[in-house]
């Protein structure tokens, strides 16, 4: 029977391996590290023996791939969902202002939001309606090379309006600052988010670490299908022949029997494999990488009553509360990759006792400081029209993973869109050889 082998391991490569088995098809998924899950993965803690995240993920109602994989695999449950959307931000002066969608009728609920939204006065209120409401005229062409920057100055957002919300959805959505983002993703963005009814614009975060949300249930859905996993095995090159691949190296062999390949990895991952179809194609100037910083902390009491809030004009954008533990989150956080942990950690606490005085941070009693250099993908103007070249040379080889042309930031949903989509590609040519 046809074989697929799939190359990584992450949200694409189980993805990928996942909508292959629905159809049947057996797969063989090459994992070059000793653990799944790519970039949200969970490892356990040397100290707490629990496991926890290298990062804060969360999903929104919009993303629907991700959703449909995660029915498939049986992992739904493992996720809250919110009732609707509803977000708390807090200041310096610890004061508290809510997003809250009433239980009314979409999108008037939204509307109200906005107009309840204590942050701002009336004026501001409206600029952000008058924003919104242009976003269903808006015309991409209009907006080609603008950054989000310039395009909030040219729909006359107030300083207050882009410090206090479109900077903290920018970083949240694309882990950049406006300045780099590029302006036609970012409405893109906002369009998925709060056009497509209440559903699109819930938060969902994992009930657990992710190795126990995703991970596990999408491993045992694809060897139940009869798919084998193997990691660590390293691919290293394609042999390829007539405009096909008809071998992968690894670390430790050579496979040959297979009829066509996924490549499920990062683009530099990709750019390492001798062979590989991006040689000609891809400028790699054009791509560069964001890192994510996460802090977690231990805490004997736990005062915190919210899951989750956004912290407004701070170097921490957002504090999840899993109990136990919280968990700090800097997005574009380029400016602590030279910061010893220890300083962190320091200064994130007196942060945090500045935003809330029901914390105490002698109520700490461990911490983890983790910061992923190469989190994701800056969603500039250029790379976004770079995106549109890529293209697989072999006819047999599909490619998958968040960088590859699906329109959408560099998030879970676009891993698994483009891990759904490879497999369907693949399942075609399948059908037709
Ligand atoms: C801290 C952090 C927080 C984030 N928060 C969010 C969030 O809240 N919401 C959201 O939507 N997104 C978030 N993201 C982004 C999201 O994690 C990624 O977009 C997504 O996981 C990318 O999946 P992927 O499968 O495309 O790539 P990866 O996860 O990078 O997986 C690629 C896999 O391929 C393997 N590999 C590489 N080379 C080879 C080779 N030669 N042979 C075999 N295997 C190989 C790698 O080891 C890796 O396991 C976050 C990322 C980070 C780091």
């Amino acid at each position: 029977m046809a074989k697929c082998v799939v190359i990584g391991g992450g949200f694409a490569g189980l993805a990928s391996s996942a909508f292959l088995s629905k159809n049947n098809i057996p797969v063989l998924l090459l994992e070059a590290s000793p653990k799944l899950g790519g970039r949200a993965y969970s490892f356990k803690h040397k100290r707490q023996k629990n496991f926890i995240d290298n990062g804060q993920h969360i999903l929104m109602g919009c993303y629907s791939n991700t959703l449909e994989l995660l029915e498939l695999i049986n992992a739904r449950r493992n996720f809250f969902f919110q009732d609707k959307l509803n977000l708390t931000l807090r200041n310096h002066s610890a004061q508290e202002f809510s997003l809250n969608a009433s239980r009314g009728f979409y999108p008037v609920n939204l509307l109200m939001a906005i107009l309840k939204f204590d942050a701002f006065d009336y004026p501001d209120k409206l600029k952000i309606i008058k924003f919104f409401t242009g976003l269903i005229f808006d015309k991409n062409k209009k907006l080609t090379g603008m950054t989000v920057s310039q395009m909030l100055k040219e729909r006359k957002q107030s300083d207050k309006i882009i410090k206090m919300l479109w900077e903290i959805l920018t970083v949240g959505a694309l882990n950049t600052d406006i300045h780099s983002a590029s302006a036609s993703l970012f409405n893109k963005v906002l369009k998925e988010v709060f056009f497509k009814g209440n559903f699109a614009s819930k938060i969902i975060i994992p009930k657990s670490d992710l190795t126990n949300a995703y991970v596990i249930p999408a491993k045992k859905y694809i060897e139940e299908k009869g798919g084998e996993i193997i990691q660590p095995e390293n691919v290293k090159e394609f042999i390829t022949y007539n405009n096909k691949i008809v071998a992968l190296k690894t670390g430790r062999r050579t496979i040959n029997d297979f009829d066509c390949v996924i490549s499920a990895i990062p683009f530099f991952a990709l750019t390492k494999i001798k062979n590989n179809p991006l040689q000609i194609t891809l400028d790699k100037s054009k791509i560069k990488y964001s890192p994510i910083l996460s802090v977690h902390l231990w805490l004997k009491k736990n005062n915190f009553n919210k899951q989750f809030y956004g912290l407004i004009e701070s170097p921490i954008h957002w504090l999840f509360n899993h109990g136990k533990f919280i968990t700090l989150v800097t997005s574009n956080a380029k400016e602590f990759l030279q910061t010893p942990k220890e300083k962190i950690f320091n200064e994130f606490l007196d942060e945090i006792s500045n935003f809330f005085p029901e914390f105490d941070k002698n109520e700490v009693f461990d911490y983890q400081v983790i910061i992923e250099k190469r989190a994701t993908f800056i969603p500039t103007n250029e790379y976004e029209k770079e995106r549109q070249k890529i293209r697989s040379q072999f006819s047999n080889l599909f490619l998958a993973g968040d960088w590859v042309n699906t329109g959408l930031p560099s998030t879970i949903e676009s891993a698994v869109k483009s891990g759904k989509i490879a497999a369907g590609n693949a399942v075609n040519w399948i059908r037709k050889h």
